[in-house]
């Protein structure tokens, strides 16, 4: 029998950063993960964008989560050596006179993070933009790929990393309530198992909502990599002259595929708004783990105490994803709390059915 103290499923941006806290707690860990190609946090953009929707409001605790994700992306990539975030803010070409109403509206409320840039003008050899642009400052962009593939690496040197399906069927636990996968006895398991999460015996009747989000992956020389740029959907630096233009967030889908659809809007706005020319290089789809709520699953289950989840972090896991794993971590060693709108004691009643 392997003894160990954590066994975390999952390897995304959640398990990555839960596995990462805990080893540097000094905790003996496995990680098991099927290194399956599109998971939600291969596919994302890694943008952190503090507003969101239509009406531009500040996201969640952004002003808690923004400087917490900054430290730990500036952290996690002195460990691999590796630059994992930059600030890029986003210009936001307005696609019609109304949003650009809205934005002006809500420019004042949301002062900390609406703004305008220095020049209307400067950017008119790259896009068409007849209804103006505004910025929202700061943004940053997380190079997710690097810090995915760099922690494996790490993972794999200390042996703490099986390259493997997780067969749920195999889970047992002893008299005392520890968890037993095949010859592995852990003190707890940690569910960081993305939209798996969703048929798990463990935690399918939280109110998981499957959200589908596609991404065409462009070639345009000569775009500055200054930004992010948005007109609706977004063009995020990606790699040298690659940009990743998304996102849909599909509630209904009959598949996981890259849709014809999508790639001819793509194709549609790209022609409409920039001024340079493009290639289509990739096409990429992935579910998100989103729930109906828009908060994260975070803490233990009420009739297994040492059977855990760090999940549910729905479109906004790069920032969400460090916070609430640095929160589970200090839960399990320090016993301080989780917070309450995270925290899946709000299910025990629907847990323990
Ligand atoms: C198109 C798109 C764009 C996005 N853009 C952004 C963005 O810009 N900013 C942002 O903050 N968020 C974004 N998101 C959301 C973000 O990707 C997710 O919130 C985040 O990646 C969730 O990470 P996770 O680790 O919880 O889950 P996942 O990324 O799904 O990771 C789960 C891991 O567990 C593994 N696994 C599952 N089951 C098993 C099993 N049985 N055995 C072994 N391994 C298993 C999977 O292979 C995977 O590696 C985007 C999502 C999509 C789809």
């Amino acid at each position: 029998m392997i003894n160990v103290d954590f066994i975390i499923i999952g390897q995304g941006i959640s398990g990555s950063f839960l596995s990462k806290y805990l080893i540097n707690a000094g905790k003996k860990v496995l990680v098991i993960d099927n290194s399956q190609p599109y998971s939600a946090s291969k596919v994302a953009s890694g943008v952190l964008n503090p507003v969101t929707g239509r009406r531009i409001v500040s996201t969640w605790m952004i002003d808690i989560l923004l400087p917490f994700a900054f430290e730990a992306y500036m952290n996690f990539g002195e460990e691999l050596g590796i630059n994992l975030i930059s600030q890029k803010n986003i210009l936001d070409f307005h696609p019609t006179p109304k949003m650009k109403l809205a934005f002006d509206e809500r420019q004042p409320v949301e002062n900390k993070y609406l703004r305008y840039p220095e020049s209307e003008k400067q950017y008119q050899q790259y896009f068409n933009y007849p209804f103006g642009v505004g910025e929202i400052n700061p943004c940053y962009l997380m190079d997710l790929h690097p810090m995915l593939s760099g922690w494996r690496k790490k993972l794999v040197a200390k042996n703490s990393l099986f390259e493997e399906e997780f067969d749920v069927s195999m889970l047992s636990f002893s008299n005392s309530q520890t968890p037993v996968y095949k010859d592995i006895q852990a003190a707890k398991i940690i569910f960081c198992d993305g939209t798996k999460g969703f048929d798990s015996p463990y935690f399918n009747l939280l109110p998981y909502a499957k959200n589908k989000g596609e991404a065409v992956i462009v070639e345009i020389k000569g775009l500055p990599r200054t930004n992010i740029y948005k007109h609706g959907l977004s063009l995020v630096p990606w790699k040298e002259d690659l940009w990743w233009v998304g996102s849909t967030y599909e509630w209904d889908f009959k598949d996981l595929n890259p849709s014809l659809v999508f790639k001819e809007k793509v194709e549609q706005l790209l022609s409409l708004w920039v001024k340079l020319p493009y290639k289509i290089i990739d096409h990429i789809a992935a579910e998100r783990p989103a729930n109906l709520e828009r908060r994260p699953f975070v803490g233990f289950h009420p009739k297994f105490p040492n059977v855990g989840i760090l999940n549910g972090m729905g479109t906004k896991g790069c920032s969400l994803a460090p916070y609430f794993a640095k929160q589970l971590v200090e839960n399990m060693l320090s016993n301080e709390p989780i917070n309450p709108l995270a925290d899946i004691k709000r299910f025990t009643k629907i847990l323990s059915r």
